[in-house]
């Protein structure tokens, strides 16, 4: 199938293409640039033998993005394409609003123009909130978000939720993804952050390479085991295969869907070091420093439904996307370039 991939020379968008490609789709990406660089063209290319097909443009704008429905069917829209920094967003609350929703707004307008009627949406676990229990299920109800970023999201889930009520006919699904870390095995694909990372694993691989001092455990008073936060760690490889899977099942007509994708298994920042050290023999100096405000102690998913409904089940462990994420930052020490 043509799949248009928003955002696919993003961090999760070009792990997608990669396996969209492997399972015999036509990806055909748009991305503006404003997160990430032409040069993963290349190497999805290396990786892949195929050039996927690709338009500079931002979403939200329609006659762009309109000339890229003109120029050949498209099947399915997988729509990663959004800023997503937590802390840049609460400064800067009108472009994340602005780019996130208008950018939505607009491919909806232009794959109800062009008759393209199954859509993949990146969501995000942060619409849950705090959760009423553990694991976290997809039918727990939305809660409060607390930054503009994560209220895009929970904005645009709305947004498409209506929308769907008002076209049936659309197939759409809301992914909300855990916390994806790693990298393509080849080392050729990562997560490539500008400036400080804000997320953990980043963060982990820079002080690998030399590129920062050493990590800042953020409180190690939380009621955990071990007093550190507790994530549902997904390897982005998985993530990919997942948007796959969910493809196959819009294929079969069910209007509005779902899904948490996670692994179903907490682990906690002191965890995660333990397997970092395990899978590449690097020893993370860290320090231990307050809390970061709004974190929750636990977070991990129930992923029963994806596995009943899309027979999906994450298989790399967090350990694997240590050593994957290590050898991406190794052979990329300062991103890609
Ligand atoms: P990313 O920043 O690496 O990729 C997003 C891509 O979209 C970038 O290449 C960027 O240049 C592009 N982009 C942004 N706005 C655009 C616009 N208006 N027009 C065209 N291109 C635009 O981020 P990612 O980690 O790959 O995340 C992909 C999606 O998944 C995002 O929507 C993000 O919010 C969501 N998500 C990410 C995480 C995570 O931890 N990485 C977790 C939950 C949800
Ligand atoms: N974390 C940390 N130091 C860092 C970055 C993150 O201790 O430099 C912790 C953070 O408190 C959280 C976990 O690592 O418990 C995952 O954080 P991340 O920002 O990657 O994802 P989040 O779950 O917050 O979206």
């Amino acid at each position: 199938m043509n799949i248009l991939v928003t955002g696919g020379l993003g961090f999760i968008g070009s792990h997608t293409v990669v396996e969209l490609l492997s399972a015999g789709h036509t990806p055909i990406i748009v991305d503006n640039l404003v997160n990430s660089k032409l040069e993963v063209l290349n190497r999805i290319q290396k990786i892949t033998g195929v050039r996927p097909a690709f338009t500079e443009l931002d979403v939200a704008d329609e006659a762009a993005l309109d000339k890229v429905f003109e120029k050949q069917p498209i099947d399915a829209v997988i729509h990663f394409a959004g800023l997503k920094a937590v802390g840049e967003s609460v400064g800067k609350p009108l472009e994340y609003y602005s780019n996130n929703l208008c950018s939505t707004l607009t491919l909806l307008r232009c794959m109800k123009k062009h008759g393209t009627k199954n859509l993949i949406f990146s969501s995000s676990a942060t619409v849950y909130g705090v959760p009423p229990s553990l694991p976290i299920k997809e039918e727990f109800p939305l809660g409060e978000t607390t930054n503009p970023y994560g209220t895009s999201k929970a904005m645009i889930e709305r947004i498409l939720t209506d929308f769907s009520k008002a076209n049936p006919d659309f197939n759409i699904a809301l992914l909300r993804y855990f916390n994806p870390i790693g990298a393509h095995a080849s080392g050729e694909l990562g997560e490539d952050p500008n400036g400080i990372p804000n997320n953990l694993m980043p963060y982990i691989t820079q002080v690998a390479v030399g590129r920062r001092d050493h990590l800042t455990v953020f409180g190690d008073d939380y009621e955990t085991p071990d007093g550190t936060c507790v994530r549902d760690y997904i390897h982005v490889v998985d993530l990919a295969i997942g948007h796959v899977m969910t493809l196959k099942k819009l294929m079969e007509n069910p209007g509005l869907v779902i899904y948490n994708l996670g692994t179903g298994k907490g682990s906690s920042v002191f965890e995660v070091l333990a397997a970092f050290e395990k899978g590449t023999g690097v020893k993370i100096p860290y320090v231990v420093g307050p809390r970061r405000a709004g974190d929750l102690p636990f977070l991990y998913a129930n992923c029963d439904k994806a596995y009943k409904e899309l027979g999906y089940k994450a298989t790399r462990t967090v350990e694997d996307a240590c050593r994957d994420a290590y050898a991406f930052q190794k052979k990329n020490p300062n991103g890609i370039q």
